[in-house]
Formats: C-alpha cells, structure tokens, sequence
C-alpha cells in the first residue's frame, strides 16, 4: 500500500465543514488540508453507478488538475428490502427546486418499502467510500460500512441527512438521536477513515 509522503492533502470537496472534519482528523500527522472549492478547481459529474466510482471521479480529477495527493469520499444508504437503493443517488432523493429536502425522501424509503411490502426489521446499511488519489494515477481505496434498520416514525433531530431514520445495530436509538461523538465512533465514516489512516497515514 502507498503511504502518503506529503504533507498538504488536497480535499476533493466544495464543503467547509467536511474539509474542517478532515482536516481535524489528519492534524495528528502533521497533514495540512485545501479543499477543491478553495483552490476553484471544477466539481465533476459523478457518472458512476457505485460509491467507489464516484469516489474515484473526483479524486482522480482533482489530484490531475492540482497536481497534488487528493482524497475523496461518496458516501450514502442501501436498504435491502429497495435492492440498495438509493445508494449512490441518496443525495437525489432529497433533490427539490428550493434545494434538499431530505424528509421528503425519508418518506419515499419508507413508503417505497411498504409497497413492496419489505419484511421487518427492514435492513439497511450506511456506506462511505474514500479515495486516496496520487497524480500519477495510483489510488488506494478504503470502504466502511455501519448496518442497521429503517424505522418508521423518524426519531431525532440530531444529525442530518437520513439519521432519523437509521437505527444501528446493537442501538435502540437512531443515528439521529444519538450525540456526535458516540455517532462518530461507530459510523461508517469513522470506519472507513480508520483504514485510511492505517493504512497510508502510519
Ligand atoms: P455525499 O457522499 O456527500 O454525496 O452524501 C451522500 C448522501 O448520503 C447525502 O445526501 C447524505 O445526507 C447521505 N448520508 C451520508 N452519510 C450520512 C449519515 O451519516 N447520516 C445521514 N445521511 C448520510
């Protein structure tokens, strides 16, 4: 596996607060962060229908066009009982004119589910798929998953995106009733980034 060997990480993200997450996160190595919205390179289309080939999209494009290491990240829920949807489109789902709307798709899960009538506990995963691109090509990828259930009502408002409706296994409270810190520790995200510290930034 490539170590990382340098000491600014470009960030492939328009999005102060996941640069300021990540950057928090690789402090500890002597890693400085930038993201791609403040160095104005452009946003790719993600065209791929998995998380890793997204992942992929937008490090390979900003690692070429800065000519710096580049880490991306794609990230979304599969339920189950939908075949995985929304999966890459999670972010779709909430899509409105005015902007997202993520009760509006919260709802859709739900109802999709019972249309097809899907048997309870109705299993679903958080997926996060991160990318750690070098301007020669190479890159190493890193996936981290957290599995649980659909629940229906929505419960919580802590969080974002699809939390009120996420229960984690082995929890009797969804992703958004639970605090930061103890969502953090088990979440597919911290999972993923785990192995990407230990296995480029160790
Ligand atoms: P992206 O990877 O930033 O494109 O996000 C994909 C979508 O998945 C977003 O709409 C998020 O709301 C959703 N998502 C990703 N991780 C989480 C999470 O931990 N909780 C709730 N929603 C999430």
């Amino acid at each position: 596996m490539r170590k990382f060997d340098g000491k600014q990480l470009l960030v492939a993200t328009h999005n102060a607060g996941k640069l300021a997450e990540i950057g928090a996160l690789l402090k500890p190595f002597g890693v400085t962060v930038v993201s791609a919205g403040a160095l104005g390179l452009p946003e790719p289309l993600e065209t791929e229908d998995n998380f890793v080939g997204n992942a992929r999209i937008k490090a390979h494009a900003a690692a070429k066009a800065a000519g710096m290491i580049a880490l991306a990240d794609d990230s979304g829920i599969c339920v189950d009982g939908l075949k995985g949807a929304p999966g890459v489109y999670t972010a779709d789902w909430a899509e409105t004119p005015n902007g997202r709307d993520f009760k509006m798709a919260m709802e859709r899960t739900w109802r999709e589910l019972e249309t097809v009538e899907a048997p309870k506990p109705r299993l679903a995963r958080f997926c996060c798929t991160l990318v750690l691109a070098w301007p020669d090509g190479h890159d190493e990828v890193f996936e981290g998953e957290m599995r649980g259930q659909v629940v229906w009502p929505m419960r919580g408002d802590l969080g974002h995106g699809y939390d009120p409706i996420f229960q984690p296994e082995g929890f009797e409270t969804t992703f958004g009733e639970m605090k930061a810190d103890q969502k953090n520790e088990i979440s597919h995200r911290s999972d993923a980034f785990r192995k990407l510290v230990t296995g480029c930034f160790t």
